[in-house]
């Protein structure tokens, strides 16, 4: 095995496109002036790219660029999106309603919020990890005033029925929210259009920058800021602007859409060779529906092994995860497994594999001998 582990976590994170590195260098150094100095040449010249940044990802996305927030992040937009609508709607109601299976950066300002008076119905899901849509439309009430539902979870790959809940949430007149930090860049969406009046998405998932995303803020939706300061995006997110970052982002995009197809063809044959190989060492099984799901996921539990046994050594030659980046710091088995209805134990001793553009069918070969190898001596 090749001294530097395959690198199989591109749930967790992508490697920034060498050409999303040269769109961002002259920002950092000579081109840095601020997009808001619009009192003079290199301020307006600023401006001018994130002007164009903003179109950009607005026509890749099918919506009015005046409706993009940048943000730090998915996290930082999920925080605005649910806390931003909430508090901009306290005289309509108090009742929010998310997924058992949301990432962190949406369950935990929802709890947040609970903590706050608000009432919070959190959803479970199928063995298969999705959301029955009749489930949500019996859980809305005439106080809901958000719904939160992910596009495609970030442990298992599963792509929730976006459509039946947009139009569910239109029905009740709730808002209708979604991380799409997994989807975006990997499959063509135009969240406008399908009824999402809060979109989240973030470009180190799809071969960009880290600190960057944005927030798609339906038009005419009332959000209450939650950063206050200079006024900048509308004053819907005060702070100066990041000119390398926002057009890293907006490069990354259309980079990454440009083989969104043929790299989700490739990698979901991978992906498949990958799955079929481990069934056949027995004793290990799907987390989640095979379909529909993410080309590039997969995610299995392992029989009759423990979870950090397993984990170390797996790590001699893989870079894989058990649950989200985020939840492994914790030692906490996957609140995503827990929720599909696995035990601690069967949770604990899970793998998560992100296949991505780097990733070749070399790669899953020699992927599927260290793990056929690895079991042989933990069995
Ligand atoms: C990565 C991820 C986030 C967090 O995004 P950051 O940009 O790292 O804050 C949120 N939700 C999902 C589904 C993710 O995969």
């Amino acid at each position: 095995m090749a001294a530097a582990p395959i690198y199989l976590d591109h749930q967790a994170t992508t490697p920034c496109d060498p050409a999303v590195v040269e769109a961002m260098a002259p920002l950092w150094g000579e081109d840095f002036a601020n997009p808001s100095s619009r009192g003079h040449r290199p301020g307006l010249r600023a401006a001018l790219l994130v002007d164009q940044a903003r179109e950009s990802l607005a026509a890749a996305l099918a919506i009015p660029p005046h409706t993009l927030v940048f943000t730090s992040g998915a996290t930082e937009a999920n925080n605005l999106a649910i806390k931003g609508l909430c508090e901009a709607r306290l005289a309509k109601g108090r009742h929010v309603i998310t997924v058992a299976t949301e990432h962190r950066a949406v369950l935990d300002p929802c709890r947040y919020l609970e903590r706050l008076g608000f009432s919070l119905t959190v959803l479970p899901v199928a063995a298969d990890g999705l959301l029955d849509p009749a489930q949500l439309e019996a859980a809305m009430g005439p106080s809901t005033v958000l719904v939160s539902v992910m596009a495609a979870n970030n442990e298992i790959g599963v792509l929730q029925p976006l459509e039946a809940i947009a139009a569910i949430c239109r029905r009740h007149g709730a808002a209708f929210h979604c991380d799409a930090a997994q989807l975006v860049g990997h499959q063509l969406i135009k969240p406008l259009e399908l009824g999402i009046d809060l979109f989240s998405f973030s470009g180190h998932k799809f071969y960009g920058p880290k600190g960057i995303g944005a927030l798609v803020v339906a038009e005419d939706l009332e959000l209450a800021a939650q950063i206050h300061g200079g006024g900048q995006e509308g004053g819907r997110r005060s702070g100066s602007l990041s000119t390398p970052l926002i057009v890293g982002l907006a490069t990354a995009l259309d980079l990454a859409l440009a083989d969104a197809l043929s790299r989700a063809q490739r990698l979901g044959q991978l992906r498949d060779q990958l799955w079929s190989g481990l069934e056949q060492l027995g004793g290990i099984c799907l987390n989640g529906a095979l379909k529909p799901r993410l080309a590039h996921n997969l995610n299995v539990s392992v029989a009759g092994v423990d979870g950090s046994r397993l984990h170390s050594g797996l790590r001699r030659g893989l870079a894989v995860s058990g649950g989200s980046a985020c939840s492994s710091a914790s030692g906490e088995p996957s609140h995503v497994l827990i929720a599909l209805g696995r035990s601690r134990q069967e949770a604990a001793a899970s793998v998560r594999f992100g296949l991505g553009r780097s990733t070749t069918e070399e790669q899953i070969k020699e992927t599927l001998a260290f793990i056929n190898q690895l079991l042989a001596k933990l069995r």
